[in-house]
């Protein structure tokens, strides 16, 4: 039968690369939850709310209708209407997202979307707090990790032109961004007791690939 797959961990380990394909791979859906708080962010940017207002924060999360639409290219990200695919992936939204997703308002709204979308099955679904608090039931869970050199070059290489950003400052970014996931009250960014831990360091996404679909096959 169709089961659930959770996959964790920090930034730039790959999750959304891997889980698409794994996805891909069972005919089943990918549900990226980070697009969701990056969906918030861009909406708190354009209405003008500073990240620390939980209250603003609150009462705008209610307003957002956001769909995640599955596609052969990758997934569509629409809010209200609006394509914001490429949107949510700039740095003013990266630099404020994990701020945005520590408010717990924000964290109720969009963990009742994600559990609503994985209700029947046959969901690949990445973020930070799956295996432990949006689905603990899920059959297969996998924490994914990786040096943080290693996700700071991984970047790096994504990113160009007029978003260059020197290594170093990546490094940091990507650190910082990885401690507020950890020490935030609320489902903070721990791996699930019974998630097997893959390290990413030194594989390519297809052997990580591989790993994942061996544990959804026993
Ligand atoms: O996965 P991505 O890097 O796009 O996630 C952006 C941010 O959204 C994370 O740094 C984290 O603060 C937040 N997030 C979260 N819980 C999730 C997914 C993402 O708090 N399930």
């Amino acid at each position: 039968g169709r089961i659930n797959v959770a996959i964790d961990g920090p930034a730039g380990a790959g999750k959304s690369t891997v889980a698409r394909k794994v996805a891909e791979q069972l005919g089943y859906i990918y549900i990226d939850t980070g697009a969701m708080y990056r969906a918030v962010a861009y909406a708190a940017i354009g209405a003008g709310i500073t990240p620390d207002d939980s209250d603003r924060l609150g009462q705008l999360v209610q307003t957002l209708n956001i769909t995640l639409e599955p596609g052969g290219a990758g997934q569509t990200v629409w809010l209200n209407g609006e394509n914001i695919t490429s949107a949510i992936r700039t740095r003013e939204v990266t630099l404020i997202v994990s701020q945005i997703a520590s408010h717990e308002a924000i964290r109720q709204r969009l963990v009742e979307l994600q559990r609503g979308l994985a209700e029947s099955k046959g969901i690949v679904m990445d973020g930070r707090d799956i295996g432990t608090h949006v689905l603990p039931d899920a059959e297969v869970k996998v924490f994914l990790m990786a040096s943080v050199q290693v996700r700071a070059l991984r970047r790096f290489r994504e990113l160009s032109g007029n978003e260059a950003v020197p290594l170093q400052q990546l490094e940091r970014e990507i650190a910082e961004r990885d401690r507020s996931d950890e020490r935030r009250e609320i489902s903070p960014l721990i791996c699930a007791k019974d998630a097997e831990v893959i390290d990413s360091t030194e594989l390519t996404i297809d052997q990580v690939v591989a790993l994942i679909l061996d544990l959804c096959r026993t």
